[in-house]
């Protein structure tokens, strides 16, 4: 057996554990291979691993990869978007997790519609208030989520955050509940359009705690494929 595959075989056991503890089916919890920098070789092997949703940061790279890999997995935008390169994402990506403004979903609905698509993303959301994070803050998701369910060729299918990062995974624990208490409240407000299924939370060094606390989207690169090089 490869490493990868051995990692995959164990963070899937963790998933379950995670999940077994909150009260729900592993199947719920969707592990995603975080392939920035990776070869395409070692991405083969997380494919034959079973592993069927792969993450990019970057469009240029994103783009040769999807381009030439030719297998049949979904691909996930994970990195900042700058919305003058929305109709490439459009054109490459299944799901987008990285929505934090309007100016952003307003030029990405414009291109889908172009495209004739509907995308599905996530918006993004710095539930810690630090300075140097993307996403919208908290308090700012309501109307940002409101203002975007009108658009029609995005589909808001949940939340995505990015805690600070800490040594003990523990430390990251309260942000991983601070962004499934605001999906509740955003569930309740009952928006037209607004489905609130997925929470992507986690990374390697924290996903059991995430899936204990609802992630339903886990976003993996380290424990899979090692450390990256630059
Ligand atoms: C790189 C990255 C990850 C994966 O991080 P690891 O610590 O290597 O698991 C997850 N999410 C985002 C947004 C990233 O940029």
């Amino acid at each position: 057996m490869s490493v990868i595959e051995d990692n995959i075989r164990e963070i899937r056991e963790n998933i379950a554990e995670g999940a077994l503890k909150s009260g729900r089916n592993p199947s719920e919890v969707k592990l995603m291979a975080v392939t920035k920098t990776v070869d395409d070789d070692r991405i083969l092997e997380a494919i034959e691993a079973g592993v069927d949703i792969m993450g990019e940061n970057y469009i240029q790279e994103a783009k040769r990869k999807i381009e030439t890999m030719g297998v049949d997995v979904k691909w996930h935008m994970i990195g900042h978007l700058q919305s003058n390169k929305a109709k490439y994402a459009v054109r490459l990506f299944d799901m987008i997790h990285s929505i934090d403004r309007m100016g952003l979903a307003a030029e990405l609905d414009k291109r889908s519609a172009a495209a004739g698509r509907i995308m599905d993303i996530l918006v993004e959301v710095n539930v810690s208030g630090e300075e140097s994070k993307n996403g919208v803050g908290a308090d700012e998701a309501f109307s940002l989520i409101s203002q975007i369910a009108r658009l029609d060729n995005l589909s808001i299918r949940g939340l995505m955050t990015m805690p600070p990062w800490f040594d003990d995974p523990e430390d990251a624990r309260p942000y991983f509940v601070a962004l499934r208490e605001l999906r509740d409240r955003i569930v309740a407000e009952e928006i037209p359009g607004v489905e609130m299924r997925e929470l992507s939370m986690g990374m390697s060094g924290d996903y059991r705690v995430a899936v204990e606390e609802g992630a339903t989207i886990v976003r993996v690169g380290t424990a899979i494929f090692g450390a990256r090089v630059y």
